[in-house]
């Protein structure tokens, strides 16, 4: 679905941040800083709270025992253009993969959200929402004639069977139990309902010039998804929650009045007969073009939409397999283009656009075709290749909406909006409907790994024709981490509406942009996101399956940023504290501290400026955070420092950027101590013991006989005096530094050293 406002939304975004960053401000100059790290919550063991099962391997594919239910739809329907009421009916095989056996069997009947009394409808606050039919007082939902089931192994017998109707969802129950592993049932339902003239922004009516245009969806009665997860899959549909749908092969046909044409998911199996010859022509001259082809013009559509006698009809046929929803769109209105789509096996497909005249032209449909055509070959180079034999575009009365094979984009859309939402919608094929993930419970799934691979489509279309800049993470900080902002985890219908376009879309994008331009590296993530397709392709992955599979292909632990970015709501701030130049000489190096203030660790990306203008970067892995939340290193520079800049290419969401920049003049330069008096070899005349003092990377270390060797560091406040607590041990020089007391910290005894 498209994001709504996405403009607007980031602009508030940015003022938020700016407002929150100045507020922010006054602690941190005030000196000491909260500390807010903990590395334990960070790096704790045990993300997964189950481990793998035969069904879902720990490695994150699909287990050796995975199974997968499966629908197949026979449906015939009628379109009465004057009333909006479709009548139909829809003859589903269901096959139970699974190793129970069912008694009673789930459908969604999603127009139901359209009744007046549905949960939907409730849950519309007074501000409103994009959802629901939008206050049209109507008669609607799905009515049910009849349900027959066709069960048994010897004599198939059609009954009518019992069910239950609540809200959007439908239970029948079988007159014998459905045998497990490989039973299937037939399932005839006679339906109708009166489409909305806004359906929830996914589908609707839309009066043009020429005649309405229909763009249907979430039509006919659908199987709930069983699966190894929750069983049966029944939550209702509310609106802001997408879809969970079963695979198969889809036999679709539609009768329409006679001056109506008819797109849908799939391939057209009878154009000969539906289309007028010339059309016909073109229709096959458009597959194989490179170039769009005008199949039917803006002046066949003014001659013909409104001539011909509407009281007779055409009957359309479609058919798409492997697909987990059908939809379609059908209008007198439409002019059609197509072009040919170039798949990576030496595959064809139909790139089709159907649109009104009204959003006609070089600015707007005129070159939908060509942004399908580059859209599908981006994605099926780079992911997985496009697998329906034709891909639509159709502009309605929608912001932007995806279906197999079909998508309907805003009638008014121009230009780059045009290109942003067409690229948007087909990205949709990719997820959810090859990777049928559980859009209902999980719309990062889809919309969010949608948004990232738009990114890259976007940056490629036309060499960079659309490109945007790359997103500033230090300004988008605050509004990524809003404290009220609930989990990109959550469900769209468990957070604000307002909400679900920063943790569907742009916060889960911008996570796997950090993991793939700053973690993993292109290549590495590139290798596990495709990986995760391939594996889940026509399959159901959780998010676990996602996490894993891209933690066991890149071979990388990545809980802690799992944790932080998408279970959790942490934030980020590191900050640079000061610098010290070894043995206080900028020719022998400096050394930086560094710390992790708030709840998420990240490495660490800095360039250091040295007076002659050398600018050095210095990056820093994850793993020193796993046990400290400040940190010391060292770098070889060799001269005095000018600046230093954490994370310059504002690649992290940094939330608190006053603390990122350490200049010469303004920041803290530590004085180091000279180890060079301390170093040597010492023993006492109580025991025979000998100590030896050495120094590396400016540390003293303690090597006493038959013990250990460990490092000792100055006592703050207290002169020529150096502690280890691990060891137990204090050390106390003498001014001449020619000898030391050692102190057992356990028991306060002293043992007196000399320099030998
Ligand atoms: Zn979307």
């Amino acid at each position: 679905m498209k994001r709504k406002f996405a403009k607007a939304l980031l602009l508030t975004a940015l003022f938020v941040g700016i407002y929150s960053v100045t507020a922010q401000q006054a602690p941190v100059t005030a000196g000491n800083p909260v500390n807010n790290y903990n590395y334990h919550d960070a790096f704790a063991p045990h993300f997964y709270t189950k481990n793998g099962t035969p069904t879902r391997s720990a490695s994150g594919q699909p287990g050796v025992e995975y199974w997968q239910n499966r629908a197949d739809y026979q449906i015939t329907a009628k379109l009465n253009a004057t009333t909006n009421e479709i009548v139909g009916t829809d003859e589903i095989t269901y096959t139970n993969n699974s190793p129970d056996k069912l008694s009673f069997v789930w459908l969604n009947l999603d127009q139901n959200l359209f009744k007046n009394d549905s949960r939907g409808n409730a849950v519309v606050p007074l501000t409103g929402s994009r959802n629901g039919a939008q206050g049209q007082i109507f008669d609607g939902g799905n009515k049910i004639k009849s349900v027959k089931v066709t069960l048994g192994d010897k004599k198939k017998t059609e009954a009518e069977a019992k069910y239950i109707i609540t809200d959007t969802r439908m239970q029948i129950f079988l007159p014998q139990e459905l045998a497990s592993k490989g039973g299937s049932v037939k399932i005839k339902i006679e339906f109708s309902f009166i489409a909305p003239f806004e359906g929830s922004d996914r589908m609707g009516v839309l009066e043009t010039k020429n005649g309405k245009i229909f763009t249907i969806a979430q039509w006919y009665p659908r199987m709930c998804v069983y699966d190894d997860v929750r069983g049966w899959n029944t939550a209702p549909y509310l609106g802001a929650s997408e879809f969970y749908l079963e695979y198969g092969d889809f036999d679709v046909k539609l009768t329409v009045p006679a001056n109506h044409y008819v797109v849908g998911s799939g391939e057209l199996l009878n154009g000969a007969e539906v289309l007028p010859a010339e059309q016909f022509k073109r229709y096959k001259e458009a597959s194989q073009s490179d170039k769009t082809v005008v199949i039917r013009s803006a002046e066949e559509v003014a001659a013909e939409a409104n001539a011909t006698n509407t009281n007779t009809e055409k009957t359309w046929h479609y058919q798409i397999k492997n697909a987990r929803d059908f939809s379609w769109a059908s209008s007198p209105a439409f002019i059609l283009d197509g072009a040919k789509i170039n798949l990576p096996s030496g595959k064809k497909a139909l790139a089709l656009s159907a649109y009104p005249v009204e959003s006609s032209g070089k600015d707007g449909y005129g070159r939908s075709t060509e942004y399908v055509k580059a859209s599908i070959e981006h994605y099926s180079k780079q992911w997985f290749e496009y697998p329906y034999p034709a891909a639509t575009n159709v502009a309605g009365n929608e912001g932007g909406m995806e279906y197999p094979g079909i998508v309907f984009c805003g009638w008014k859309s121009k230009g780059q909006d045009l290109w942003g939402v067409t690229d948007h919608e087909f990205g949709h094929i990719w997820f959810p409907m090859i990777v049928g993930s559980n859009e209902r419970l999980f719309g990062w799934m889809d919309e969010g790994f949608n948004t990232f691979i738009n990114l890259l489509s976007t940056e490629a279309f036309n060499n960079g024709e659309y490109k945007e800049k790359p997103t500033d993470l230090h300004e988008m900080a605050e509004p990524f981490t809003r404290p009220d902002l609930e989990t990109i985890m959550s469900s769209p219908d468990n957070m604000k509406e307002a909400n679900i376009g920063m943790l569907c879309y742009f916060k889960p994008s911008a996570g796997l942009i950090i993991l793939r331009e700053q973690i993993l590296g292109k290549e590495r993530f590139d290798t596990a996101f495709r990986t995760y397709i391939q594996r889940w392709a026509y399959k159901h992955p959780q998010p676990d399956d996602f996490f894993r599979s891209m933690e066991n292909i890149a071979g990388e632990d990545l809980s802690w940023f799992w944790r932080s970015w998408y279970v959790n709501n942490w934030r980020f701030d590191q900050s640079i504290n000061w610098i010290k130049y070894v043995k206080n000489d900028p020719a022998k190096g400096v050394i930086m501290n560094v710390s992790n203030l708030d709840k998420m660790p990240m490495p660490i990306v800095l360039d250091v400026k040295t007076k002659s203008g050398k600018v050095a970067r210095v990056k820093l892995p994850v793993e020193i955070w796993q046990r400290n939340n400040d940190w010391s290193f060292k770098h070889n520079s060799t001269e005095e420092i000018e600046s230093i800049t954490l994370d310059p290419d504002h690649a992290f969401p940094d939330n608190n950027v006053s603390n990122n920049v350490w200049t010469a003049g303004k920041g803290k330069v530590e004085k180091d101590i000279i180890l060079d008096g301390y170093l040597g070899l010492y023993s006492t005349k109580n025991a025979p013991l000998k100590i030896e003092l050495t120094e590396k990377n400016n540390v003293l270390n303690v090597e006493i006989t038959n013990f250990p060797k460990f490092t000792v560091e100055p006592v703050a406040g207290e002169k020529d005096t150096f502690i280890s607590n691990a060891a137990g041990l204090k050390f106390k020089f003498n001014e001449a530094k020619t000898a030391f007391d050692m102190t057992i910290l356990g028991n306060g005894q002293v043992i007196p050293f000399t320099k030998n």
